[in-house]
């Protein structure tokens, strides 16, 4: 099991909240911080400790012994000048690990430079995400079936011509339903059907099962 940690939260927006209660469910210590008294009200039952504190305020993280901590995530976002001053003094006080959240290019490249351990984009680094998850499965269509199961529509890329339905379903625990060719519709193909570039394979299996295949054909 992973080491219990002692993390400090600053800024409990909804990406803050989010990691401090997930961090408190994951068994470790989390210490939550925000100007709003609304916002740690909120949170106090969720975390294991929540302050109502205003970090650009020289003394707090130092009254809070914020330099005991194993590494703190400073998630104040559009308050630009408290996220610069809270990144400073952790690092200041010693915290090793300073993850900060920054919204732009430039705020991104200050605080590398005050020495965050590692600067968040979440809007950039989720629609990247977003964007590669969607190539990877070069889906065209999907439904989804509930629990994680889906059926979806790809397109046989050229570097996937000549490949049988059989090596397909050996490499993930999948169901090939239907394999469109112009207009030709074969229900249910053998396994030793050959895909050509173009065709259209519709087909079914778990996210994790899909993901699979995208990284063995890819
Ligand atoms: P998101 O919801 O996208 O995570 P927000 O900008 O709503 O982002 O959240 C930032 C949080 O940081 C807010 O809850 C705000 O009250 C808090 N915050 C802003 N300035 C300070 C500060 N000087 N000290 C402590 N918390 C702050």
């Amino acid at each position: 099991m992973i080491e219990r940690q002692q993390v400090i939260v600053i800024g409990l927006g909804v990406f803050g909240a989010t990691i401090a209660t997930e961090l408190t469910r994951l068994g470790h210590d989390v210490l939550g911080i925000d100007i709003s008294d609304q916002k740690v009200d909120r949170l106090a039952e969720q975390i294991t400790h929540a302050v109502i504190a205003d970090v650009t305020d020289a003394a707090t993280l130092e009254e809070l012994n914020a330099g005991d901590y194993d590494m703190a995530v400073v998630a104040i976002g559009r308050n630009v000048e408290a996220t610069i001053l809270a990144t400073m003094q952790l690092r200041e006080l010693g915290v090793e690990k300073v993850w900060a959240k920054a919204l732009t290019n430039q705020h991104h490249n200050i605080l590398t430079k005050l020495g965050a351990t590692r600067v968040i984009g979440p809007e950039f680094e989720m629609g990247m995400r977003v964007a590669q998850e969607l190539n990877y499965l070069m889906v065209n269509n999907y439904i989804s079936l509930g629990n994680d199961e889906f059926v979806v529509e790809v397109i046989v890329s050229e570097r996937l011509s000549g490949t049988t339905i059989g090596e397909l379903t050996e490499s993930a625990e999948i169901s090939i339903l239907v394999v469109k060719r112009d207009r030709d519709i074969s229900k249910d193909p053998g396994s030793s059907y050959p895909l050509r570039t173009g065709d259209q394979l519709v087909m079914s299996g778990a996210l994790s099962e899909l993901r699979k295949l995208a990284n063995h054909i890819l």
